[in-house]
């Protein structure tokens, strides 16, 4: 009997991918609608999936790759984010992002920054300008004492791990910002901030001409056959040796890694292009929030001129969907945390409002590994796929190709993610914690 995984779901996007609304429409996709042979096939062209493309042709570059994306490229959470590809680390179960442990937390950051060295390659070939690819660091921002004690307190830990930070206080804040609501800010130089959706295009771009990539085509069923897999979309499908699941949260609807994700959704909303002059403070700037429970704000100016994307709010949804009724309380949330921070832009509205999935694990591993013969999965980013996604894709990939080496021995040395306790005690409990995190998050 050969084994057979059928998917129980495919991906809901709520909202417009923002990012990707801005850029230029993209070429007709490809569908794939015949049969075809690929020594790899890899399902999900997110960060991890064409990441891994990527590493493939590094490795060998007369290999037949072959990438599987249910929606077109940018549309899903790779192109929906606050877009910090960040180094260090940033535990948003904690209360101030660092890990329990000084080493474990050393031994992440250098695998984060071998993920932003492989970016950085990209942007570099690719030729992305500044406001794709900014290696501008990153600044926490506290709008209370509260707040102010999470940063100072980090930065010991930061100390500790032998990390350079710069603590800035409330007039460099407001410079920065051109507003006045941050007491102070963190600012760390390692993170790297991307206009997501022109980024993730840039990588796909770049690996056209050596990868088949095939948008509008998910995948409905793997299935075993001699030598390999079949993969079947709902018009073609694809025998291949090598399997790479880069479907994030989605690696469960086919029933890998049962009841040991936890999907979680986190919303946004993008301004309309603020007038010339209405704002101070530098063009383009981004803030994380002190307490990881707080809103994320960014400045951004480029292609679509110059806006504020506001992320706030985090709930638990098994389903995989989320409903107007929590995108709309959400943007509610938005508006407020906006108007708050912004009073001079009282009249500007937001033109997009969007969620979308992260996938996260109770013990906050990813689930990484060979799951079948032949299958490797590279899933599950606990929010930060912009560099965990990077690096598990590179790690897939050299898994595939039967390589050990530094990366692919960090990732199969976790532990897997541990199981969730049953519903609805998960939804309880998960959707009530994060809803008194975000009630104690206050101003943040
Ligand atoms: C509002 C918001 C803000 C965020 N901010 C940040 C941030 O600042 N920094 C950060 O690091 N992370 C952030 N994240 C999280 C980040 O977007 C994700 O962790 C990251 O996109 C995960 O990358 P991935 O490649 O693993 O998965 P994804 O980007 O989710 O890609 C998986 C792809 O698989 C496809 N797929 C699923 N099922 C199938 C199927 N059956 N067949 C074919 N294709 C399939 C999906 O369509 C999707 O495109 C944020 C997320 C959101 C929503």
């Amino acid at each position: 009997m050969s084994q057979v995984w059928k998917t129980r779901r495919l991906p809901i996007q709520p909202g417009p991918a923002a990012w990707n609304r801005l850029l230029p429409e993209p070429a007709p996709a490809v569908e794939l609608s015949t049969a075809v042979n690929a020594d790899v096939a890899i399902i999900g062209a997110g960060f991890a999936g064409l990441s891994a493309a990527r590493r493939l042709i590094q490795l060998d570059p007369d290999l037949r790759i072959a990438v599987l994306e249910a929606g077109r490229i940018a549309e899903g959470p790779a192109g929906r984010n606050s877009g910090f590809m960040i180094d260090l680390p940033h535990d948003l179960s904690s209360d101030i992002y660092a890990g329990a442990a000084i080493e474990a937390d050393q031994a992440e950051t250098a695998l984060n920054r071998r993920a932003i060295a492989f970016a950085t390659d990209v942007s570099e070939e690719n030729e992305l300008p500044q406001e794709v690819f900014n290696p501008y660091g990153k600044i926490n921002a506290a709008a209370t004492s509260a707040g102010d004690q999470h940063n100072r307190e980090y930065g010991v830990h930061l100390a500790n791990m032998g990390e350079s930070y710069r603590l800035l206080d409330a007039r460099e804040m407001s410079e920065l910002t051109g507003i006045r609501y941050y007491v102070s800010g963190l600012f760390t130089p390692g993170t790297v901030m991307l206009q997501p959706a022109a980024y993730i295009r840039g990588l796909a771009g770049g690996l056209k001409s050596k990868v088949s990539i095939y948008e509008q085509s998910p995948v409905l069923e793997i299935i075993g056959q001699p030598g390999g897999w079949m993969l079947k979309t709902p018009k073609g499908k694809i025998s291949a040796g090598r399997v790479i699941l880069a479907n994030n949260g989605h690696a469960e609807s086919f029933g890998f890694f049962v009841r040991r994700l936890m999907h979680v959704f986190t919303y946004a909303s993008m301004t309309k292009p603020l007038p010339e002059g209405v704002l101070g403070g530098e063009l383009q700037w981004g803030v994380t929030p002190a307490d990881p429970m707080g809103t994320t704000v960014r400045r951004v100016n480029g292609v679509g001129g110059n806006r504020i994307v506001v992320r706030s709010r985090f709930t638990y949804n098994p389903s995989m969907t989320v409903s107007e009724g929590a995108l709309a309380r959400a943007g509610a949330l938005h508006d407020k945390k906006f108007a708050a921070r912004f009073p001079m832009l009282g009249g500007i509205p937001m033109e997009y409002r969007w969620a979308g999935h992260l996938c996260v694990s109770l013990n906050g591993v990813q689930a990484h590994g060979e799951v079948a013969k032949g299958v490797f999965s590279a899933v599950c980013q606990n929010g930060l796929g912009l560099a965990k996604g990077t690096l598990s894709g590179i790690s897939a990939a050299e898994l595939a190709m039967g390589q050990d080496t530094e990366t692919t021995r960090a990732l199969c040395a976790m532990d897997p993610p541990r199981r969730l306790p049953p519903e609805p005690l998960s939804w309880l409990g998960a959707n009530t914690t994060m809803k008194w995190k975000e009630w104690r998050a206050g101003r943040e």
